[in-house]
């Protein structure tokens, strides 16, 4: 997604859905500091993270949003322009990720395997509208 970009909350570079993450402090049902950083620049005082790879999908994503309902939130605008910042990342079918497993799922093949690597091997036979199997 080039033409839409995550920047570090704490070093104002750029960062990657691969090595950013999204920390807070947490005392009770109390949440602060929301913040978007790389991993390596994680501040001391954060006590929970996430990963942004593993919010990219719309279950995951609506998980984090939803896992905030009922918790003190003491300044949400952070964590509000985060939600934000990842909505594009997530509402898109055409991330990489997201269009991957569609188009395997599609064509009844196997997420994170090349078609040519299996030549039919792993395909999946629907069955044809009078119940036998197609090809
Ligand atoms: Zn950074």
């Amino acid at each position: 997604m080039p033409e839409y970009r995550l920047i570090c909350d704490r070093c104002h570079l750029v960062v990657g859905t691969a090595d950013g993450v999204i920390c807070w402090t947490a005392e009770g049902i109390t949440e602060r500091d929301h913040a978007l950083v790389h991993a390596a620049c994680l501040p001391e005082a954060a006590t929970d993270k996430v990963e942004i790879s593993l919010l990219t999908s719309s279950v995951s994503f609506f998980g984090f949003v939803t896992d905030r309902f009922g918790r003190h939130i003491a300044d949400p605008l952070p964590l509000r322009a985060i939600v934000w910042a990842l909505v594009p990342f997530v509402s898109r079918a055409d991330s990489g990720a997201e269009m991957q497993s569609m188009r395997a799922i599609s064509i009844g093949n196997t997420v994170g395997v090349k078609p040519a690597d299996v030549a039919g091997i792993n395909r999946r036979r629907l069955p044809g509208r009078d119940g036998t199997p197609s090809r």
